[in-house]
C-alpha cells in the first residue's frame, strides 16, 4: 500500500531566552493554558492531521508527556522527542522517527498556537499533490537591507515579499531528502522550506493569517491573548 499519513512535527524544543522569563516560552499560560497545549489541541482537532510527534528540551520529555500530552488526552501525540541545539536539530530528530506509512509531513512551531484550520487544510492538500506549500502574508512594511552600521544597501521591492510562518508542509521523502543533503554539508536554514529549495524543489506559499503569530517577546504574549479572546469570542468557547 502506498504511504497514507499525515504527521504533524511539532518542534517546541527551545529555551525560549528572548522572552526574559526562567521559563522557556512553549510553557507560559495563555488563557490559563500553556502555549503548547494550545497549538497541539488544533492539530488534535484537525481532520487532516492522522499523527503528532512532539519535540521538546531533553530535560521536559517525560514532565510534557504527563501534564501536557496525558493531561488533555492528546491521543494523536505517538511520541514526545527530545530537541537539539537548533530548531533544525529538533526537526531532525522528529523526522528521523517518521514512518514509512508517512506520506506528507507538516511542521509547525510549538509556540505558534492559532494557525487556522482552512491553513492547514491547504498546505496539507498542496503536500498530497506532490508540492511544498507553506503559510505567508504579505509584508506591510518596507524591507530594507543594510550593512553592520546600519547604512542602507537597498530597498526591497515591497511587491515581491511575504513574512513566512507555519505550518510548511511537504511530501515526505522530498523533505527527508532535503534535511540529509542539509545535514550532510552541515546548512542551517531558517525555516524548512528553505532546505527543500536548495535541494532544487519549488515551494507555493499559500496566504496565511496575520493572527498566526510566533510568540516570541512578551510584547507577543499580550497580543496573543486578545487574539486568543477573539477566538473564543466567536467560536462560542470560554
Ligand atoms: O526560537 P524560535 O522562535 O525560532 O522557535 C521556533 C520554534 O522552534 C519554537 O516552538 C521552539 O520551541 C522550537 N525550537 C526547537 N528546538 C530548538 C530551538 C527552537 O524545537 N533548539
Amino acid at each position: 500500500m502506498p504511504p497514507q499519513k499525515t504527521v504533524a512535527i511539532i518542534p517546541a524544543g527551545g529555551a525560549g531566552r528572548r522572552m526574559g522569563t526562567g521559563q522557556a516560552k512553549q510553557y507560559l499560560r495563555l488563557n490559563g493554558r500553556p502555549i503548547l497545549a494550545h497549538t497541539l489541541q488544533v492539530f488534535q482537532e484537525s481532520g487532516f492531521i492522522d499523527e503528532i510527534i512532539l519535540v521538546v528540551p531533553e530535560m521536559d520529555v517525560s514532565r510534557v508527556r504527563r501534564e501536557i500530552v496525558n493531561a488533555n488526552d492528546f491521543s494523536k501525540i505517538s511520541m514526545v522527542l527530545p530537541g537539539g541545539r537548533e530548531r533544525q536539530d529538533s526537526v531532525r530528530n522528529g523526522l528521523d522517527a517518521v514512518g514509512e506509512d508517512c506520506r506528507v509531513v507538516v511542521v509547525h512551531d510549538g509556540v505558534r498556537p492559532f494557525p487556522p484550520a482552512a491553513l492547514i487544510r491547504r498546505v496539507v492538500a498542496e503536500a498530497g499533490r506532490g508540492r511544498a506549500a507553506i503559510a505567508g502574508v504579505p509584508a506591510k512594511d518596507t524591507v530594507k537591507r543594510a550593512d553592520p552600521e546600519g547604512l542602507v544597501l537597498d530597498t526591497l521591492d515591497r511587491r515581491e515579499l511575504w513574512l513566512i510562518q507555519t505550518p510548511q508542509a511537504f511530501p515526505a521523502a522530498m523533505l527527508k531528502e532535503a534535511y540529509r543533503k542539509a545535514c550532510a554539508e552541515n546548512h542551517y536554514g531558517t525555516d524548512d522550506a528553505s532546505l527543500v529549495e536548495r535541494a532544487g524543489y519549488p515551494v507555493v506559499i499559500i496566504p496565511g493569517d496575520y493572527r498566526n503569530i510566533k510568540i516570541t517577546t512578551r510584547e507577543d504574549l499580550v497580543v496573543a491573548e486578545h487574539i486568543s479572546a477573539n477566538i473564543r469570542k466567536r467560536s462560542g468557547r470560554s
